[in-house]
């Protein structure tokens, strides 16, 4: 009989991450202290993160990070994640192409956010922090962190984009059931949260907003630290341990992918499933496709600009290299709140330069049909974020049934949408529209970072 999920024996599960920083062809530009236009240094970073996780984001050298034997007991807690082949959407598109994903939807709190939580909230406590701050969009990452820093004893507070706050309170119940405080925001309870209130009294948050508001927090408060879901090199090396799970469950299925793809929010669960396989392409061995899927509302790649921009909307943060759209860009209120950022992580920035990574946009009711032709057919409801990811791929196999090709088609599920069925049921009763960015306002944002970040 075929075999459809390919788990690993607990002994296999990886007991390092993979630091694709130590292999990549051309290193990325270091990120600078925004007043003194220097690189910043571990010291810098490890104000406002942990230690390890500063050292870890600086690190270019080390190819393999230890997972702590702490961490990696909580990982096998809901690791191995399944590999999954999709016979079912197969059937379904009429495809010749073999499809898989690595179902991220069965950590316990529903996304591959847990792991980099895990390890964050470890590094806060073996540091002696007490408290940690964060921004959460759809609510995912803050759900992941409120879990992680009540298993290890640390107080969290997060802050949730308004947006999701209102749309999604049963995220905002889930965080507060594990013990953590949950501010909307923009907020009144931060200069940068007031200073935005009072521009704009409507403003219903971003993850640019949010994120200041945190930094604020984490800066204002002793023996705090900030911890971040995405973007930031360090989350991404604790997502590997998705591809290289992948890879090893791949290989007991006979197989390997010619194309891998992930929604792109910051990049952590895109670059989570793909480094680990993108080594071998570096190396000349395979010649993999690797497909970042964003949303058509927040096109950082397929519209952005190469250019050193803040990772907030006050500019608290360093200027990094990014594929942007202004740190000032306010997305359109699209379900898919974890896509709702308006530049690309570090690492893949510089992926995507050098030519390693595509990328496609997706419009949010495309991205819904893919995910309810997913549903249909594997009976698991996708978060509306991983629906951008099945979309894509859903292109991929259509183009397959077209040319007859049997490519293996490897998609990242990044979370489950249990708690996103409203967004469902708000596309089924046909109220859900695609955004219609322009280009102007694509680029009087562009202008105005080109005016205010001059190096
Ligand atoms: C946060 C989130 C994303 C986007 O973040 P990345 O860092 O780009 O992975 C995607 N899917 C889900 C389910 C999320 O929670």
């Amino acid at each position: 009989m075929r075999q459809k999920r390919f788990i690993l024996a607990q002994e296999d599960i990886p007991k390092q991450w993979y630091n694709i920083q130590a292999d990549m062809p051309n290193q990325a530009p270091p990120m600078l202290d925004p007043v003194t236009k220097k690189p910043v240094t571990v010291e810098d970073l490890a104000k406002l993160f942990t230690l390890e996780a500063s050292r870890q984001e600086l690190n270019t050298t080390d190819r393999w990070i230890d997972i702590p034997e702490k961490v990696w007991e909580l990982y096998t807690y809901y690791r191995s994640t399944p590999l999954v082949r999709a016979y079912g959407l197969e059937e379904a598109l009429g495809t010749p192409a073999h499809i898989y994903f690595k179902n991220e939807s069965v950590s316990p709190v529903g996304s591959h956010k847990l792991n980099s939580a895990i390890p964050q909230a470890y590094y806060c406590k073996e540091e002696g922090v007490t408290n940690v701050t964060t921004e959460t969009g759809a609510g995912q990452w803050g759900t992941a962190l409120s879990y992680a820093a009540k298993v290890f004893g640390i107080e969290a507070a997060v802050y949730q984009v308004k947006i999701t706050f209102e749309q999604k309170p049963y995220r905002r119940a889930i965080m507060q059931t594990f013990g953590a405080q949950v501010p909307p925001s923009p907020s009144m309870s931060t200069r940068a949260g007031k200073d935005i209130l009072t521009k704009y009294p409507n403003h219903k948050g971003s993850l640019g907003t949010a994120i200041s508001e945190a930094v604020e927090l984490a800066r204002m408060t002793p023996n705090c630290k900030y911890a971040l879901g995405s973007t930031m090199s360090h989350v991404t090396l604790h997502q590997t341990i998705i591809g290289l799970e992948a890879e090893k469950q791949m290989e007991i299925a006979g197989e390997y992918p010619d194309i891998v793809i992930g929604c792109f929010g910051g990049g952590s669960n895109f670059g989570g499933i793909s480094f680990p396989f993108m080594r071998h392409n570096f190396s000349g061995e395979r010649h993999t496709r690797f497909i970042a899927a964003e949303p058509a509302s927040c096109p950082k790649f397929t519209r952005g600009e190469y250019h050193y921009d803040f990772g907030d909307e006050a500019g608290y943060t360093p200027l990094i290299p990014m594929f942007t759209l202004g740190h000032s860009f306010r997305p359109a209120n699209i379900h898919a709140g974890g896509l709702r950022y308006h530049g690309s992580g570090l690492i893949p920035t510089q992926l995507y330069k050098d030519g390693f990574i595509e990328a496609v946009d997706i419009n949010q009711t495309e991205s819904f049909s893919a995910g309810i032709r997913f549903a249909e057919s594997e009976g698991i409801i996708p978060a509306p974020e991983s629906c951008h990811a099945i979309a894509a791929a859903i292109r991929e196999a259509e183009r397959c049934r077209e040319t007859g090709e049997e490519k293996v088609i490897l998609f990242n599920l990044s979370g489950h949408g249990l708690i996103d069925v409203p967004s469902y049921e708000q596309y089924l009763a046909g109220d859900l529209v695609d955004a219609n960015l322009s280009n102007e306002s694509i680029k009087a944002n562009l202008d105005e970072i080109n005016k205010q970040i001059v190096l």
